[in-house]
């Protein structure tokens, strides 16, 4: 890979590569852009195949969290960090303390939360060595675990979702197929059914399906029968790109609103695929914002009620998205980009002008 090239491209501010031989960390963190704020974003731990395909993943998933606290209204930038090792067997006390040195050399240009692989307890590790640290559990005013919070996000843009599709919020008679029923989707299925909709899951887990059949009384499907089931909404909840050739034209929902990252095989053909099949597609990076949103709430001392107003506000973020498609006849995974950029641009000319003013001001002295 030709790094600046790439760099220059995708408009990323800093990649740094840390490496640690005591613990045997192999990490690189990405700071796509820190216009609006520190880049905040998760710390994923996985045995990538090759340190280019790590690097190629810390790319992809930094710029999307530009984009994902940009539209959610947060005050912060996009960064994300990449440990390359197995999380069942490669992580130790020593490894995420050297993490979090290179965290703290940032001095909170960045600041790190949990991802795939690594959980509240490996922040409380790293945050012996930094601040700059969200979700963990040792630090006094953190705010732990974020999937609850991410539920509650989903289901209040699944609600938006509805309004748009059937002319009401309510969740009540409808039909909700959710594949994948882990630590999201559990809560979600409790939320959907509270509010008196009906559950048709799958999940690779058969525990996993068990306990929302037993809990909830939802209806379990096999793997590949999810997507053609007669429902009114699909809620990804376990992989990205999963809405691709194959799958679309099984879909027999109006709708789909999950919280699973990338959902899209590729995001222009399909998202353009959907709008003409009439399928509304909430945007993956507004409904899933739940959680860097409750996160975030860190950074001003965090207060849950307050937390929980902001996370409940995806409801009309979502809207927001669904008007600008309408209005511009774009799809909506488009309409959501347009907001993240709208915002960005918004803040550049705002401190363009501002810098502008203060110079001169200073000239004039
Ligand atoms: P999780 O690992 O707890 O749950 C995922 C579930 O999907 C598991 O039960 C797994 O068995 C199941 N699964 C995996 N492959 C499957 C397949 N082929 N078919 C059906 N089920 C399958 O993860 P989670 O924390 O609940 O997150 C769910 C999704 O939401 C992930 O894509 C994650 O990246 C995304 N997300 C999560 C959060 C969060 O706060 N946890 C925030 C933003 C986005």
């Amino acid at each position: 890979m030709m790094l600046f090239e790439e760099m220059s491209m995708g408009d990323y501010e800093q990649v740094i590569f840390c490496q640690d031989k005591e613990s045997g960390l192999k990490a690189i963190i990405a700071i796509h852009d820190t216009t609006l704020g520190p880049a905040l974003g998760g710390c994923r731990m996985w045995p990538y195949e090759s340190e280019e395909a790590a690097l190629r993943d810390v790319l992809r998933l930094s710029k999307g969290m530009t984009y994902k606290n940009a539209a959610a209204g947060l005050n912060i930038g996009g960064g994300k960090s990449v440990i390359i090792g197995n999380p069942k067997t490669d992580k130790s006390e020593a490894l995420f303390r050297a993490m979090g040195r290179y965290v703290e050399s940032l001095n909170g240009r960045y600041i790190i939360a949990e991802d795939v692989g690594t959980t509240e307890y490996d922040m409380n590790q790293m945050y012996l060595e930094t601040d700059y640290v969200t979700g963990s559990t040792a630090r006094a005013g953190s705010s732990g675990n974020p999937s609850a919070k991410t539920a509650l996000g989903v289901y209040s843009a699944m609600k938006r979702t509805a309004k748009e599709v059937f002319g009401d919020s309510s969740l009540k008679g409808k039909t909700i197929a959710i594949q994948g029923v882990g630590n999201v989707a559990y809560d979600l299925c409790q939320l959907i059914r509270d509010d008196g909709g009906k559950l048709i899951v799958t999940d690779i887990n058969q525990e996993a399906v068990q306990r929302v059949v037993n809990d909830f009384g939802a209806e379990a499907v096999g793997v590949n029968e999810i997507y053609r089931v007669a429902a009114d909404i699909f809620s990804p909840c376990a992989l990205g790109a999963i809405i691709n050739d194959e799958t679309i034209p099984q879909l027999r929902v109006k709708a789909i609103c999950g919280s699973a990252n990338n959902q899209l095989a590729d995001i222009e053909i399909h998202s353009q695929r959907l709008k003409e099949l009439g399928i509304l597609y909430a945007p993956d990076f507004i409904v899933n914002s739940g959680g860097v949103i409750n996160v975030a709430d860190e950074l001003s001392g965090y207060d849950e009620e307050r937390a929980i107003v902001k996370v409940k506000a995806i409801y009309e973020q979502m809207g927001q998205v669904f008007e600008i498609a309408e209005s511009e006849n774009i799809t909506t995974a488009a309409a959501a980009n347009h907001l993240a950029e709208q915002r960005i641009a918004q803040m550049l000319k705002v401190r363009r002008t501002f810098l502008q003013t203060e110079k001169s001001a200073i000239c004039r002295r």
